[in-house]
């Protein structure tokens, strides 16, 4: 516990609220950015004092309060500022606390990073090292993101075929084999449902699951401790070794270079490795260029945004496993209109239970509209096909109202084609509306459309990352 000073003797009230507000910060924090990154960043930080308007947190190491400064300060600051309009800024500094002394719960298969200084007698130099925590090497994994609970479509089959043969083998498969996509649409899932998999029905394998930013922080970790050794060696000594969020460590040249020479004993081993980044290797920034190039090795399966089927074959799943009844109408409704990704579509459904288990009151297409009013507003705000149509036409220079003229030339057809496809994957609307917004073509030229754009991008990789990128403006 850390002793506050305040600074406005008198001024009761500010002390006795800031301890509760920043414990509903904290709550916030934890549900916004997950445990991962919560008990890694966030959960060290604490209250040293507040002067007038301004917070002070204190974190353990330079380091810590750097990144938080740069990654999560803003954040605390305006979660902070809603609850008490009087905080208008955050600031963090570094402060010595004691390091933690035992080691929590084990990773999956490894034992921790064994510092090698003694941690009770810090000098000023190792203050970097102290308060870390250094615990966990690997992550927990969510027993809710197994095979079985995860719906297979047509975004994500190849996905899922390529992580369950993954699972299922006892040798490498397609090393690397690297997920990407979107926010929400299943990546971590999978990941973890590899993990359970090797779990249960090879047990001996070692798995280590982690995200890339924790990757990250036991290397940095090991760096302060000079005990790079050992970080070498447990990361080396597993079978399958998954990173998820690649994306992270963009930027950070030391840690891609560790990355990347454990990439590569492992690889050399026939050690399985499997990443995951919102984007593809190639499209991935800050990162060097040999790293994405050997990222992109082995299979590289990319998770499409999700369709109406799927979304629909989600809902039935949940509620199934629920074991709660939901009318068909709001199923559909639900598909329909929540598109953003699967995250915002189980919290979709998981709000109208609640609401319903709540207020004792039957889940009707009426409840879920009154229910969701501000989630439906958010997602109607998506992506329109009038913005599709623009950026396509922009992207490929051809004119806007090429979209609807019924002009044949092969420079106009494809983008076109591109667009239409773009806008049944990307927006809730039917064939024939689609249809309707290219110049009145029937709903059997728009299937003909996406049919054709699946083909070619199979086919032509120039062209399937053309429709990457085009996807990925349309969706940020
Ligand atoms: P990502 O890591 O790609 O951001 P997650 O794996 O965290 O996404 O998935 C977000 C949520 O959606 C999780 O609760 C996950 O269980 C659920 N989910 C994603 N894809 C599927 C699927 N195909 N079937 C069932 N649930 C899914
Ligand atoms: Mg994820």
């Amino acid at each position: 516990m850390t002793a506050l000073a305040f600074t406005e003797p008198g001024n009761l009230d500010h002390t006795t609220e800031i301890i509760p507000q920043w414990e509903q910060v904290r709550e916030h924090l934890r549900r916004e950015f997950g445990e991962a990154i919560f008990k890694s960043w966030l959960k060290p930080l604490c209250i040293n004092d507040v002067r007038g308007g301004t917070v002070r947190l204190a974190a353990p190491t330079r380091f810590m309060r750097d990144w938080v400064i740069s990654h999560y300060a803003e954040r605390i600051r305006i979660c902070w500022s809603a609850l008490n309009a009087a905080i208008s800024t955050v600031e963090v500094i570094v402060k010595l606390t004691p390091p933690p002394l035992a080691p929590a719960d084990l990773p999956l298969a490894l034992s921790p990073v064994t510092p090698s200084q003694p941690l009770s007698e810090p000098s000023l130099m190792d203050e970097e090292i102290i308060g870390i925590d250094r615990d966990v090497l690997g992550a927990a994994l969510d027993p809710r993101f197994t095979f079985d609970n995860f719906v297979v479509g047509k975004p994500n089959e190849l996905a899922y075929a390529a992580a369950l043969r993954v699972a299922e083998s006892q040798t490498a498969h397609f090393n690397p084999l690297f997920l990407y996509g979107g926010v929400g649409l299943g990546k971590t899932h999978l990941m973890h449902a590899i993990a359970w998999h090797i779990k249960t029905f090879h047990p001996k394998r070692r798995v280590i699951y982690l995200s890339a930013e924790k990757f990250m922080y036991q290397f940095v970790r090991a760096l302060r401790y000079k005990d790079t050794v050992s970080f070498k060696e447990q990361f080396r000594s597993v079978n399958v070794l998954m990173i998820d969020d690649v994306q992270f460590i963009s930027g950070k040249e030391t840690t891609q270079e560790e990355f990347f020479h454990t990439f590569n004993a492992l690889v050399d081993q026939n050690h399985q490795i499997i990443i995951s980044a919102d984007k593809s290797p190639s499209d991935l920034e800050g990162m060097e260029d040999r790293l994405k190039s050997r990222l992109g090795w082995g299979l590289v399966a990319d998770i499409h945004p999700t369709t109406y089927e799927l979304r629909l074959g989600i809902l039935h799943a949940k509620a199934d496993t629920l074991n709660i009844g939901i009318p068909k109408d709001v199923m559909e409704f639900l598909a329909r209109k929540i598109i953003s990704n699967i995250r915002e579509l189980e919290g979709a459904l998981n709000r109208i239970i609640a609401h319903a288990t709540l207020v004792g009151r039957e889940i009707t297409l009426e409840t879920t509209h009154e229910v969701l009013r501000d989630l439906l507003k958010a997602n109607d705000r998506r992506i329109t096909i009038e913005d599709i149509q623009k950026r396509v036409a922009e992207y490929y220079g051809i004119k806007i109202s090429d979209m609807q003229s019924a002009r044949r030339s092969q420079n106009v057809v494809r983008p076109r084609q591109v667009a239409m496809y773009l806008a049944k994957a990307l927006t809730s609307r039917s064939l024939p509306e689609i249809g309707r917004k290219f110049g009145g073509r029937d709903h059997t030229t728009v299937l003909h459309a996406v049919r054709k754009v699946e083909e070619i991008r199979t086919q032509d990789r120039e062209f399937s990352e053309d429709l990457d990128i085009l996807r990925r403006t349309l969706e940020v």
